[in-house]
């Protein structure tokens, strides 16, 4: 059970429901999670379990094939459109009815199916009720009207947003260093991808120290704010640049399938542009959000030396809060600049400990 889930990070719940499935395995499984759950690593290892003629060792020749996705009996389907369509749901349908080419099963793992939409009917039948030879597993990030039926004819298996503990221990199993395990793990939202993202990005580190440091130069001026303010905004976009990149071969690879189908567009090309939108957007946002954690990181350091002298400390506790309604209000607001322009504003400079001037005396700047 190790090995073969090994690929499947802080799942254990999800893993252990599939380790019992595989001994007595019904028709199709539904695996909803959110991205970067591992949800296609996990129904490649329960292929693997239903193909390996030893129950599932993660060391034969149908473990090793299964869990790179080149068993035979393994056939994973990936739209070519924005959406599921429905010569591909008819296409899913005429390899159901196939017989294994090797083995006791075939496996076939449907991706994205809470993309599902009008394709939904046309599989229904199918999924329901395909030869017993023939095992679904389904993967959705969360359950789509048009998925609901489908999902109701599935024995359903949750994978939740991975924990950071988790997801430091497997980047450290990974040679990932201590500190860059932890910051990438707190930074990723519970995305397993975004996590291996942040710890090869060597700018990770600098980045923090950027929004750690922005509280000390904060001097209560408005040209102070502007300038800090749109560092940290041109650094949060800065990171955006790999997403682009995987985003233009997204389409690229999409450009081709279409071409090789006859088509002379991009079937559903404007929905997969608004989904990169969105995408970019989400990614933005924790970015910013991971930096404010950072930044009130600097008071929390303050408001412990400042309690250890017996002064007050209400000031930093309020720039603490301030911080954390901002990254709370990312989500509703658009509009950045002022966010952070007013958060900033509104914050007390963090003079160096050994200055030690506390928040509220000798005439600080913080206004609640
Ligand atoms: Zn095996």
């Amino acid at each position: 059970m190790g090995a073969l889930y090994a690929d499947v990070v802080g799942q254990d719940l999800a893993v252990a429901d599939l380790h019992a499935a595989a001994r007595a395995p019904v028709h199709a499984y539904l695996l909803v999670g959110p991205p970067g759950s591992g949800k296609r690593a996990a129904a490649r290892s329960f292929a693997a379990s239903l193909l390996c003629r030893h129950g599932g060792c993660g060391q034969c020749a149908d473990c090793r094939r299964a869990l790179a996705e080149t068993h035979p009996d393994l056939v994973v389907v990936e739209r070519a459109a924005a959406f599921i369509r429905v010569d591909e749901a008819r296409e899913i349908t005429r390899m159901a009815v196939r017989s294994p080419l090797e083995g006791r099963y075939q496996v076939l793992v449907l991706v994205d199916f809470h993309l599902v939409d009008k394709a939904a009917p046309a599989l229904l039948k199918t999924i329901e009720e395909p030869p017993p030879t023939t095992v679904f597993v389904i993967l959705a990030e969360h359950l789509a009207p048009a998925l609901v039926t489908i999902a109701s004819r599935c024995a359903r298996i949750d994978l939740l947003p991975v924990s950071a503990d988790a997801l430091a221990a497997q980047l450290r199993a990974e040679g990932v260093d201590e500190q860059t395990a932890r910051e990438a793990a707190a930074a990723s939202g519970g995305r397993m991808d975004r996590a291996r993202l942040l710890a090869s990005d060597p700018g990770i580190t600098a980045r923090l120290a950027r929004w750690r440091e922005a509280p000390r130069r904060l001097d209560g001026t408005g040209a102070a704010v502007a300038s800090v303010v749109d560092e940290l905004l041109a650094s949060a976009d800065a990171t955006l640049e790999p997403l682009r990149g995987r985003q233009v071969a997204e389409l690229e690879a999409l450009a081709s399938r279409a071409r090789m189908a006859g088509e002379r567009a991009i079937p559903g090309h404007s929905e997969v542009q608004a989904r990169h939108r969105r995408e970019l957007r989400r990614w933005r946002t924790d970015e910013l959000r991971f930096g404010l954690a950072a930044m009130a990181g600097t008071y929390r350091d303050r408001l412990v030396s400042t309690s250890a002298t017996g002064r007050p400390t209400a000031g930093w506790i309020e720039a603490i809060q301030a911080i954390q309604a901002a990254a709370a209000a990312l989500d509703r607001n658009p509009n950045e600049a002022l966010l952070l322009q007013g958060l900033a504003l509104g914050l007390p400079p963090a003079v160096p400990l050994e200055v030690g001037v506390p928040p509220g005396a000798g005439g600080a700047h913080f206004r609640a």
